[in-house]
């Protein structure tokens, strides 16, 4: 199934002469399981393409769609998604997901109790913890705040939190070119499994090479 469908989308910043065509009439689709890399010079539009497919930014034109449904009707300022938690972005920086002040469980847990409700704070814990197992931070400190962690480890918890309520589509903007190769390559492969446990995946990179070792298809700006 199509998770997620941009047709001919195009977005446009500032006025007059000073307009500039970030992005200029891109179509793109996304099925489940399928991870798209988009590549391209800086300013080719990359980030505001991604911002378009995960519903964070409305088109100046064109549709985006999320399982076939319009994500911006008329006169709607935020988008239409088929359920909570439906998407989630990933950073170069794993701080922009992680507030400095939260204890890890609390990041971790908090797209879990937007998308389903309330949960105790022991029960949190215990979640974290175990969603940590697979990403190979288990025994990691859960009451730790995210500046007591390598770029690396932060990286892997921004990944347990993006991945925990079972999103169906994940946007990352430059995931690993803040990692150093060993590191990038390990998140890259986590980025790759949760690709083939269902989860459709956009993920920007100015690094081709890089990107070529576990996308299905690259879009090139
Ligand atoms: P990339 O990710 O490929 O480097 P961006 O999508 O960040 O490209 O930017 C594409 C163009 O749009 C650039 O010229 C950038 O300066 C401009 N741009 C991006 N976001 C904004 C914004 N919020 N306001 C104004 N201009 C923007
Ligand atoms: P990148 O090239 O990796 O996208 P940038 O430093 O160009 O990084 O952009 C960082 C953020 O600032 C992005 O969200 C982008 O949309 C926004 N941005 C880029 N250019 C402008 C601009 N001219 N005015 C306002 N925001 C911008």
């Amino acid at each position: 199934p199509v998770v997620v469908s941009v047709r001919d989308v195009r977005r446009y910043y500032g006025h007059g002469g000073a307009r500039v065509r970030a992005v200029d009439g891109v179509s793109a689709e996304i099925a489940a399981g399928q991870v798209l890399g988009v590549v391209g010079p800086s300013g080719a539009g990359k980030s505001t393409l991604l911002r378009l497919l995960g519903g964070m930014e409305r088109p100046d034109s064109g549709s985006v769609r999320f399982a076939g449904i319009e994500a911006w009707p008329r006169r709607r300022s935020r988008p239409v998604l088929p359920r909570p938690g439906y998407v989630m972005p990933v950073f170069q920086d794993p701080r922009g997901s992680l507030d400095r002040r939260w204890s890890l469980w609390r990041s971790i847990t908090e797209p879990l109790v937007l998308a389903r409700g309330p949960l105790p704070a022991a029960e949190r814990k215990r979640r974290a913890r175990q969603a940590l197992e697979p990403v190979g931070l288990d025994g990691l400190d859960v009451t730790a705040l995210p500046g007591q962690l390598s770029l690396g480890q932060a990286q892997r918890v921004a990944l347990v939190r993006a991945l925990i309520a079972e999103p169906a589509l994940i946007v990352a903007d430059e995931p690993t070119a803040s990692l150093d190769s060993t590191t990038a390559a390990e998140i890259a492969a986590l980025l790759r499994e949760a690709a083939d446990n269902g989860i459709a995946l956009a993920v920007v990179s100015h690094d081709l090479a890089r990107l070529a070792t576990y996308v299905d298809r690259t879009l090139e700006l």
